[in-house]
């Protein structure tokens, strides 16, 4: 791979971005497509501005790919969706409320329904609304218990203005705590049973997000909605079955924009981990307000043309300082590579992911606006980015 460290993707000077294979995303929807097959509905979970990858774009991208609906959290992802893919389906994660029944209306969102309480907050603005209803089948966050879903669909029916068009779950696949992921969809069977023995069972029925899609594939049902393995985000791609994914985030990059070899003439050095005289010091263009965590330690390292320099705490809100004294060949304005390539070695997102002590997801939805994001397709093998 290509790793002149002058060349600039960029179209404007930046000291600091992350590269986002928007192919890549597009590729991993197929993977999915082909496992679920057609008679499966996909509603890619785009929240947290899809996973860091920009809501807007992806929403495009999956949109033109095939993607029959989308679900978010946040009204901005909402927003962004909604103008990128005008006539999909967009289903309100929980988080919005009533006084949000304009944007509802305006932007025909789905809402969901998490319980008594909610539905007549809603039925209180008096606008007609297209619901799904949310049931927890042990993840003990939002969503109705099982107990009480039938009482609350007979609610819902009983209202003229409310519509429900699904009925869904998300599992809690947090390993060894709670229940497993058959125990929890076992508590819906039997409800499912009922509803569509009495006629009434919601036309789309969804329970299955990335791990669950890996590991069940006889829970799709009508509909799966995964998110972190459209973003090639989950540590493993086989279960049951096994995806070609590819992670969208492949890089992090930031610049060298400072750049001496330290002198006794500033004083006595401050207490710098891995402090030596005549250390060279390179200061990079990113710091924790980019959303890099505050509190690494020197363990960490970047790539400065093909080689490892560590990383010398603290860290800054606009900097960040490497040890170069070992790359003499390092210069002002050179790339440093905390996640991606550069020559012959690689920080791989697992790798990223145990330094900044978080998950793949972590390392993903981390960064902050102020990281711009630039798009790069570039030919990619399936699974590249799970070997270490
Ligand atoms: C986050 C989320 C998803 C996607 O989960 P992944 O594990 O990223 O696939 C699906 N549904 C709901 C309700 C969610 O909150």
């Amino acid at each position: 791979m290509d790793n002149s460290p002058r060349q600039n993707p960029l179209p404007v000077a930046e000291t600091a971005w992350r590269e986002i294979n928007l192919s890549a995303i597009a590729s991993n929807y197929r993977a999915v497509r082909a496992a679920v097959g057609q008679g499966t509905k996909i509603f890619a979970c785009l929240k947290q501005d899809a996973y860091g990858c920009g809501a807007g774009k992806v929403a495009s991208v999956l949109s033109a790919a095939g993607a029959d609906a989308f679900g978010v959290v946040s009204a901005a992802d909402a927003l962004a969706v909604r103008e990128a893919a005008p006539g999909k389906p967009i289903l309100m994660y929980p988080g919005i409320g009533p006084d949000a029944v304009d944007l509802v209306r305006d932007l025909d969102l789905t809402i969901s329904i998490s319980g008594e309480e909610d539905l007549a907050g809603w039925l209180a603005t008096g606008a007609p609304l297209k619901v799904f209803v949310k049931v927890d089948l042990g993840f003990w966050r939002a969503g109705v218990s099982p107990a009480n879903l039938r009482r609350l669909l007979d609610l819902c029916a009983s209202q003229r203005s409310i519509a429900v068009a699904g009925l869904y779950a998300h599992l809690s696949e947090f390993g060894d705590a709670g229940s497993s992921a058959p125990e929890q969809v076992a508590r819906l069977s039997p409800l499912l049973e009922e509803l569509k023995a009495a006629g009434r069972l919601p036309k789309t029925i969804m329970v299955s997000s990335s791990e669950s899609l890996l590991h069940h594939p006889e829970f799709d049902m009508g509909a799966v909605d995964p998110g972190a393995l459209l973003f090639g985000l989950v540590r493993s791609c086989a279960g049951r079955r096994t995806l070609s994914i590819c992670a969208a985030l492949s890089a992090i990059k930031a610049r060298i924009v400072a750049l001496k070899t330290s002198d006794d003439s500033m004083g006595a050095p401050p207490d710098l981990p891995g402090y030596r005289p005549d250390m060279r010091l390179a200061v990079l263009g990113i710091g924790w307000g980019h959303g890099v965590p505050r509190h690494l330690d020197a363990s960490a390292s970047v790539l400065v043309r093909g080689r490892r320099a560590s990383i010398v705490p603290p860290i800054h809100l606009e900097h960040l300082r490497i040890d170069v004294t070992d790359i003499p060949e390092a210069m002002l304005g050179d790339e440093a590579v905390l996640l991606g390539s550069s020559g012959g070695d690689r920080i791989t997102l697992p790798e990223l992911a145990r330094v900044w002590k978080t998950d793949e997801t972590g390392v993903a939805c981390g960064p902050r606006e102020s990281l711009r994001r630039i798009d790069v397709a570039r030919e990619f093998k399936p699974n590249q980015q799970e070997g270490e």
